[in-house]
């Protein structure tokens, strides 16, 4: 495999405008501000990461723009870009915290080291479970019937998983929306349900009781993150599975939320856990649990949908789908120079050496708010 060395590490912080606002229980998100990270080894191979924080969830894009560029930077300039876990090691060493900017270098050190041996980013993280994974879109428009029509689109497209954010707008907004889903597509797609820690921990499970007439697939995270024994509560009272996001980052927090049985199931995000190995170690800890998992996704751009549809192609089991939906319905263009492949409604694991994902440069100096190289 010859000796390569990380020679070159610029960090694009970048802000991608989207086709429509998307509305949560925490809060309006108008586009992506996300951080790319573009690392060169002496040999000419490029692998790209992307961190992509939402500041009301893990952290801030400036924050994991400096971790990158100031914290991490020193420990990486000279060394061999194939021994991921060590160079993890060792900037966990220098910056707590910070876990988009892990999972952006993870990324790149894992997309160079797939070039380097020809294999794909999820057969180096031991193998290919399945080549595709049903897509959800989460529906969060303000306005409603917007929704509809962006809904409609999507069943035409053959995607039919849903989840609906709530605890935004009422809990009447919440009902009349499931009914009406319900309504005009029956029992034909999967509705979930996403609080984003949207409901007040008191009075959260005789609101879940009146959505569960509209049979979810799961509802997430009603609570706060921290309100991890209202979360066990609530799962033991209902029958809807729980699945726990905000509340379960990293291996860490997975053991804690196994040991409490605050949920049904976990979302994996390499945002939170500080990239794909660190996602399959929560996952791990899921299956010995007996809890699911499932594929999520934060506001970014298709090199971190690339790097998620790797790790999720790679857990043992996976039953409700993944999103990923980001690159192709919520961003007005992606910085991709091919679109991040999704048909039918499933996201199509890449195949090629690495990440299998190229940056079009022309994108990329449009929406580039600031580079440190
Ligand atoms: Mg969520």
């Amino acid at each position: 495999m010859g000796d390569h060395r990380i020679r070159d590490i610029r960090v694009h912080s970048v802000s991608v405008p989207a086709k429509a606002v998307h509305s949560h229980g925490s809060g309006d998100v108008a586009g992506i501000r996300s951080v790319l990270l573009e690392i060169v080894t002496d040999t000419g191979i490029t692998g790209w990461g992307e961190a992509s924080p939402w500041p009301v969830f893990t952290g801030t894009a400036e924050g994991n723009a400096a971790a990158l560029h100031v914290h991490m930077r020193p420990h990486l300039q000279g060394q061999d870009p194939v021994q991921v876990e060590a160079l993890l090691n060792t900037v966990g060493k220098v910056i707590v915290g910070h876990n988009e900017a892990k999972a952006a270098l993870e990324s790149a050190l894992l997309d160079i080291t797939g070039q380097i041996s020809g294999l794909s980013v999820a057969e180096l993280v031991g193998g290919r479970q399945r080549t595709e994974m049903p897509l959800s879109f989460s529906v969060a428009n303000a306005d409603f019937e917007k929704d509809l029509d962006d809904i409609a689109a999507l069943h035409d497209d053959g995607v039919r998983l849903f989840k609906l954010k709530t605890g935004f707008d009422g809990h009447a907004f919440d009902l009349m929306r499931l009914e009406k889903l319900r309504e005009i597509y029956g029992d034909g797609i999967s509705l979930r349900i996403d609080y984003n820690q949207g409901l007040p921990a008191f009075d959260a499970q005789r609101r879940i009781r009146d959505l569960e007439a509209f049979a979810p697939a799961f509802i997430e995270q009603p609570v706060k993150m921290h309100e991890r024994a209202a979360l066990a509560e609530i799962t033991r009272a209902t029958d809807t599975p729980i699945m726990a996001d905000e509340s379960v980052f990293d291996p860490r927090e997975a053991l804690l939320g196994a040991q409490m049985r605050i949920a049904d199931i976990f979302a994996l995000k390499i945002m939170k856990s500080g990239g794909i190995r660190r996602a399959l170690e929560v996952a791990a800890i899921a299956r010995a649990a007996g809890i699911e998992v499932y594929g999520g996704c934060m506001f970014e751009t298709g090199i971190a949908h690339a790097a998620g549809a790797h790790l999720m192609a790679a857990v043992p089991d996976l039953l409700l789908g993944c999103e990923f939906y980001m690159s192709t319905y919520y961003l007005q263009k992606d910085i991709l120079a091919e679109p991040f492949p999704v048909s039918g409604g499933k996201v199509q694991v890449p195949t090629t050496p690495g990440l299998g994902v190229t940056v079009d440069r022309d994108k990329l100096a449009k929406y580039r708010l600031d580079l440190f190289e």
